[in-house]
């Protein structure tokens, strides 16, 4: 069904392109977020004896895999997840994407799979954002989401370093996150017999085999009558990650200081590209502390008891920032009062990132 024409495009990376009719586009309200896809995809090929192979951009289509591949059986896979926004100014911008590589680049490394030119694949995510244009949502709230994908596709069982290994990069719209003006507060299960990640383990990279497991854990919460999962971590029950969110805590610390506090890359957090901006948005304005350490149940509990939490939320690609409003914790329901505090900081991260996303503000463009 696809008309194909093959051109070899003027790029550094000898990149091949297929490309294919255009289906007609989505509306941004009817979104459903990883249900609908672009009209092409970005693949790249690597083996032992040869290398990597030209990068192709290609009609979207299904993968043929050997039933041996090392995907399948050892969970040698990672991903990123990151999005495109069309601006005000119509022109399209993805945010900070040199994060996204190097955070890829070391779930590489760690997989024992093949590393990459992070400014090479980037170029190529980039022309097969640029021959999807159409699909990045003509909306400032709606955007293009790119999941990047890289696999193990050596075709036999030993448990060892994939001799084979593919690229592939798969993009499609998604809605917004809060439907328009809402900005509502979730409610999180805190129970420490779950375990997201932990020391010496994996926990720091994108991988599939971190997720997976998260699901049946996710549907207890909601069977508990919570939305969502706030891990905890060893003895102190450290407060690790909101669901497939970085944690953040705006609070008066001990000393009477207004702090924004987040835990440390330790091993057991992703790295998320929003903790980092929120970081860095935070420090350059100077006006309350701004810190990463842990923070056990106990000491959160007790700072809420004495009326000192102010805001709690979470952090990601997906919505930016989300408001926490309640922690079921040991049989307990407890209020979190970020709704009644405005919430001020988590409106005001919201306001300056997507700002930047699709307003063109300067802050932290061009890396
Ligand atoms: N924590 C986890 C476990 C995640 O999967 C994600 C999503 N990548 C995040 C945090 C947020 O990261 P980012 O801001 O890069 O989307």
């Amino acid at each position: 069904p696809h008309n194909i024409i093959l051109q070899r495009a003027p790029c550094t990376c000898d990149l091949i392109l297929f490309t294919a009719l255009t289906t007609p586009k989505p509306e941004p309200s009817t979104l459903l977020f990883g249900k609908q896809f672009s009209d092409h995809m970005l693949t790249i090929n690597w083996s032992e004896k040869g290398g990597w192979e030209s990068p192709q951009i290609k009609p979207f289509q299904n993968l043929s895999l050997h039933p041996a591949s090392s995907a399948l059986h050892y969970s040698i896979e990672l991903f990123e997840g990151m999005k495109a926004y069309r601006g005000v100014d119509n022109h399209i911008r993805l945010f900070r994407p040199m994060l996204n590589m190097e955070r890829m680049h070391r779930s590489a490394d760690r997989s024992s799979l093949p590393l990459f030119d992070k400014g090479e694949l980037l170029e190529c995510i980039k022309k097969l954002v640029e021959i999807d244009q159409e699909w990045v949502p003509y909306s400032q709230d709606a955007s293009l989401y790119i999941r990047p994908t890289y696999i193990g596709t050596e075709p036999s069982l030993g448990v060892s370093r994939p001799g084979k290994a593919m690229i592939f990069v798969i993009i499609g719209p998604v809605g917004p996150y809060f439907s328009t003006g809402s900005f509502n507060p979730v409610s999180l299960l805190a129970d420490p017999a779950f375990v997201r990640a932990w020391k010496g383990g994996v926990g720091a990279y994108k991988m599939g085999g971190n997720y997976g497991p998260t699901i049946a854990v996710q549907n207890e919460a909601v069977k508990r009558g919570c939305q969502q999962v706030l891990w905890l971590y060893g003895q102190d029950e450290e407060i690790t990650e909101v669901g497939t969110m970085n944690l953040f805590i705006y609070w008066t610390n001990e000393k009477g200081e207004k702090e924004l506090v987040t835990p440390p890359l330790d091993g057991i957090i992703l790295p998320g590209v929003t903790r980092q901006s929120l970081l860095d948005l935070g420090r350059s304005w100077g006006e309350f502390k701004v810190t990463e350490r842990t923070m056990g149940m106990k000491e959160l509990l007790g700072a809420l008891d004495a009326g000192r939490v102010l805001e709690v939320f979470g952090a990601g690609t997906a919505c930016v920032v989300c408001p926490v409003g309640s922690l079921l914790y040991k049989g307990k329901m407890y209020q979190i009062p970020t709704m009644q505090n405005g919430p001020d900081l988590a409106k005001r991260f919201y306001k300056e990132l997507t700002d930047i996303q699709v307003r063109a503000s300067p802050h932290l463009y061009p890396k």
